[in-house]
């Protein structure tokens, strides 16, 4: 029986089996851990490239990078837009990597689906409901990430927006919620995890960059987010992170996402996933 009314389509009553997200061939919900990396921004293409190059040597399976990025303050860095595309489909074409990259408004989707293999919606925007509406028209998976102050409820009935108008390529992703707590950037609600893998089909991946705010933090976020049942992880990883245009003070240079992807092997065997 379906309990809520907010939702139907993305409950475990109407669909029992765990999906699983095809990205050209990369497989998001099924046995193996996925780690999507790569910087807060798309800067340039050399940086990309060498990025992208590195992290696949360590074991990501897909590049991340943001061309439209949504920014506090007008005044900071705003992303490089359609040419940020076009670095991150080069950067694909390279490394054979699938991208993921945001959708910031419903005026950019068609430009965006054009180029991303994934359309991540920010967490200001979890609950722009024209946005999600048009996404749920497009035929690419979709990381829709935890609005900061978004209910469990909230977020599965922000998911069956996409759903309902015929994408059920959705993947959901904890980023952390805002609380009392100054010490993190967030509070990363890893309870979350098992539950959404009770209440629903989907997968989830959790963000520990932004869901800490703090790099010496990723590490043993990203490990029990594995233990709690996550299928996956965003990292935001940078060259140089002291001089990244944004939250260079969250992201992990090469060496310590090499570092990241050796420790998390073992906690992945442990819950019997691969990684
Ligand atoms: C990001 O992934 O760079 C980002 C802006 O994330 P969030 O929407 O979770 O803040
Ligand atoms: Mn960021």
């Amino acid at each position: 029986m379906i309990k809520s009314q907010l939702y139907k389509l993305v409950t475990r009553e109407f669909k029992p089996n765990n999906t699983i997200v095809n990205v050209n061939g990369v497989k998001i919900g099924g046995k193996e851990i996925i780690v999507i990396a790569g910087p807060c921004a798309v800067e340039d293409e050399d940086q990309i490239i060498s990025i992208a190059r590195n992290i696949k040597k360590s074991g990501a399976k897909i590049l991340r990078g943001g061309a439209f990025k949504p920014r506090t303050s007008p005044y900071s860095f705003q992303g490089l837009g359609k040419q940020g595309l076009k670095i991150l489909a080069k950067a694909r074409e390279i490394t054979r990597m699938p991208i993921a990259t945001e959708v910031m408004d419903t005026e950019n989707t068609k430009l965006v689906c054009n180029y991303a293999d994934i359309l991540q919606v920010g967490s200001r925007n979890a609950q722009n409901f024209s946005l999600l509406k048009k996404l749920g028209k497009c035929n690419k998976p979709v990381l829709l990430k935890r609005g900061m102050s978004q209910t469990l409820e909230e977020f599965l009935s922000a998911a069956e927006y996409i759903l309902k108008e015929g994408n059920p390529h959705v993947i959901l992703c904890e980023r952390g919620i805002r609380t009392f707590e100054t010490a993190t950037r967030n509070t990363l609600d890893l309870s979350i995890v098992p539950l959404i893998k009770q209440r629903t089909h989907l997968p989830i991946i959790v963000d520990p960059s932004h869901g800490t705010g703090l790099r010496n933090l990723i590490t043993p976020m990203s490990k029990a987010a594995i233990a709690a049942g996550a299928d996956g992880l965003l990292i935001e990883v940078h060259d140089e992170p002291e001089i990244a245009k944004s939250d260079g003070h969250q992201s992990l240079n090469i060496a310590e996402f090499q570092h990241l992807m050796l420790e998390l092997k073992s906690i992945s065997k442990a819950v019997g996933r691969t990684l």
